[in-house]
């Protein structure tokens, strides 16, 4: 990889809008946008995959794919992108995968900061029934799987989050109005230094 790649992950519980915003962002400044979870759906949907088993058992369960898995597909996507700014959207989403990315691209990138969304588990639970409703074809957005993921983002992605925190490195944003773009234009008020 030619020089060394910033990197913004982006994290937030179920339903927060980090794809949404994710996607303003790079209609706006200069980056490229890869969600963890849409890399782990790809490559449980690649037909011949020895892992689309294990992946779609844990994105069912709201629990977390081993890291070896979801930090080649993304290191891979950056690759082929061919480009030096990233969105990591949804990851790092607990220890495991916090130690094996910096085990295996610590050396690689600079982490800029994690832009997190944050949003109550109410109003963040509703945006992915009325999504499942809608037809997101996502086999984790009911009650069910939603209960086990906002379990797994307390548990496991909350000490991520504080670990960052201790570092100084979270710029939140309030994600728990309806109006996208409000938000967005806060967010854009952080990107502002990405503007070309
Ligand atoms: N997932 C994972 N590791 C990741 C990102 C996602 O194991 O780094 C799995 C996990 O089971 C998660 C699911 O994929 O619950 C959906 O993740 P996504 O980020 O798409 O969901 P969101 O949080 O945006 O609703
Ligand atoms: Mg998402």
């Amino acid at each position: 990889m030619a020089g060394s790649p910033n990197v913004v992950f982006v994290l937030g519980p179920p339903g927060s809008g980090k794809g949404t915003q994710c996607a303003n962002i790079v209609k706006t400044f200069d980056f490229v946008h890869l969600s963890a979870g849409d890399l782990l759906r790809a490559e449980r949907s690649t037909p011949g995959s020895e892992y689309g088993d294990l992946i779609e058992g844990h994105i069912r369960n709201g629990t977390i794919v081993p890291v070896e898995i979801t930090c080649s597909l993304i290191e891979k996507a950056m690759k082929e992108s061919g480009k030096n700014r990233f969105l990591i959207d949804g990851f790092p989403r607990n220890r495991d995968n916090l130690d094996g990315w910096q085990k295996q691209m610590g050396d690689k990138v600079k982490e800029v900061y994690v832009l997190l969304l944050s949003c109550t588990e109410e109003v963040a639970t509703e945006r992915c029934l009325k999504r499942g409703q809608a037809g997101s074809g996502r086999s984790d957005d009911n009650l069910e799987s939603l209960k086990k993921r906002f379990q797994t983002y307390q548990k496991d992605t909350m000490p991520i989050i504080k670990y960052y925190e201790a570092k100084d490195m979270v710029r939140s944003i309030d994600a728990n109005c309806n109006d996208k773009d409000a938000i967005f234009s806060e967010i854009c008020k952080l990107f502002d230094e990405w503007k070309s």
